[in-house]
């Protein structure tokens, strides 16, 4: 598995050696995993004047991390100055696409005018690992440590409190008043200390991801951009993922494009392959001209939680808070996809909660409270409360979703522009009787506009 496919950045500084000096107590909090909610975290509680200890397992922040993907930065821009940020390209049209297995697309593109001009709606595409790099080159002029290439195994305890991580370092041990758990949707430490529980399988979904070269103007060609414009794809149905609850995407960077799916973990247990599902996906006929004679450069596979605020662990424990997607802080609701923003939100609150605390020099449960009541009034919450029962309610109408829906559509949509002798009235009602027929009549035609009305409210 290789990272996105950047070349090596500047952050070298300061990193553990071999041996492992004696960190012990010289820091007031432990940070687990420099990803967006790890640094953001870092950055937080270094501006308040703590002093802070990033870990990150990989050999610089962001080799390790897989990602679609759009930056969503409306809280990153509040913490940092973005302009230098390493951009690949604003998204300047989002495009939602049904695809059925016979080659149907039907597609709605929007492309407002408006996201051309700065802060182009707060939506970048961007390299993981050129990104990662910089967002903790933030935190460590803000005063941070980052220390790569160190893996965290486990937390210690005192009684029941967190006073610190296990690290796969020599006599790796390393004591703080506070951890922040930031290490993703692989929350391998979180889980093993029971500071949160598996998450159901209905609840995650697996996701592969392939990203390939091509020339800059091959891309603006394809794509109709100029400039930094970029685009983000998106795509649902049977000619998407199969069987599957899932859907496609498709992003442009500036000289790359990422082409993935993601589609629950559950579906992929009963038979259906990841790596087939993506094959077929890209054989698409909406699909394949868009990267043809491309090379391929990258394959990943990642999770992604999806169960919302339902399925969210405490967040914080004596000694310890929960942060980002270790959190399950990501909202899929069909339209958006967002983790990025609610990942950096999430640990904004965390590190501006664990200063407060240790201001009165604690950091029992109960002084931490403060992020979880400040996250519960942000959009983060808000957000994944309002969507709560969008898994859950597509997956029971998958059959009418995913098949008969775009199905219905492309033979009303044939129907509709038929091009012959008959009149445009008998055209009408024909396509009209088809998609009635696929929603089950009126009847069921009103019952899934009522089931779905939260889309709009
Ligand atoms: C294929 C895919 C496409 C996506 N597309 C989008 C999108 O377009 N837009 C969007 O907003 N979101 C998207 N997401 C979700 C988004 O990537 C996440 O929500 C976001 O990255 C979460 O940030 P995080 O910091 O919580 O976790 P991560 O970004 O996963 O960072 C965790 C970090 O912790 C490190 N780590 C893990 N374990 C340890 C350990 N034990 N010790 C030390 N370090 C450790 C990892 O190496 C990593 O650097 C996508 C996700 C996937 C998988």
């Amino acid at each position: 598995m290789s990272a996105d496919g950047a070349e090596s950045g500047e952050l070298k500084q300061p990193t553990l050696q071999s041996e492992t000096p004696d960190y012990n107590d010289a820091y007031d909090a432990i940070v687990v995993g420099a990803g967006l909610a790890g640094t953001a975290a870092a950055l937080t509680m270094a501006r308040e004047g703590l002093d802070v200890l990033l870990l990150e397992r990989g050999p610089a922040p962001g080799t390790k991390n897989v990602f679609g993907g759009v930056l969503y930065t409306p809280t990153i821009r509040e913490l940092v100055d973005i302009d230098d940020a390493p951009m690949e390209r604003y998204i300047a049209e989002k495009r939602f696409s049904m695809l059925t297995s016979d080659g149907d697309e039907t597609a709605v593109s929007i492309r407002p005018g408006a996201w051309h001009d700065e802060p182009h709606n707060d939506s970048y595409t961007v390299l993981r690992r050129r990104f990662d790099e910089w967002f903790a080159k933030q935190a460590v002029e803000a005063g941070a440590t980052l220390v790569t290439e160190t893996t965290v195994t486990g937390v210690l305890r005192d009684g029941q409190t967190i006073v610190g991580v296990e690290t796969d370092r020599p006599n790796g041990e390393l004591r703080a008043p506070v951890v922040v758990l930031a290490e993703g949707a692989n929350s391998l430490v979180s889980e093993a200390a029971d500071l949160k529980e598996r998450p159901d399988r209905e609840d995650v979904a697996v996701s592969v991801k392939e990203v390939f070269k091509l020339d800059r103007e091959t891309i603006d060609d394809r794509f109709r951009l100029d400039g930094d414009a970029g685009a983000a794809y998106h795509y649902f149905g049977e000619g998407a993922v199969g069987q599957a609850v899932g859907g496609g995407f498709v992003y442009t960077n500036k000289r790359t494009i990422s082409v993935g799916i993601a589609y629950r973990i559950e579906d992929a247990a009963q038979g259906q392959t990841p790596e087939e599902t993506l094959d077929a996906f890209e054989s698409h006929p909406a699909v394949a001209p868009l990267i043809r004679g491309a090379r391929r450069t990258e394959y990943a596979a990642h999770v992604i939680p999806e169960g919302g605020a339902k399925a969210m662990p405490d967040l914080v424990h004596d000694g310890a808070v929960v942060v980002g997607d270790a959190a399950g802080l990501v909202l899929n609701s069909g339209v958006h996809l967002e983790g990025t923003n609610m990942a950096v939100e999430s640990g904004y609150h965390a590190g501006k909660a664990i200063a407060a605390a240790l201001e009165d020099d604690r950091s029992d449960e109960s002084a931490l409270v403060a992020y979880p009541r400040d996250l519960e009034q942000s959009f983060v919450v808000e957000n994944l409360r309002h969507y709560d029962w969008f898994q859950g309610t597509i997956a029971d109408d998958r059959q009418f979703l995913f098949e008969d829906l775009p199905r219905a559509l492309a033979d009303a949509e044939t129907e509709y522009f038929k091009m012959d002798r008959t009149s445009k009235d008998e055209h009408t009602d024909a396509a009209r009787d088809r998609l009635l027929e696929a929603a089950g009549g009126w009847f069921g035609a009103a019952k899934r506009a009522w089931r779905f009305r939260r889309m709009l409210s």
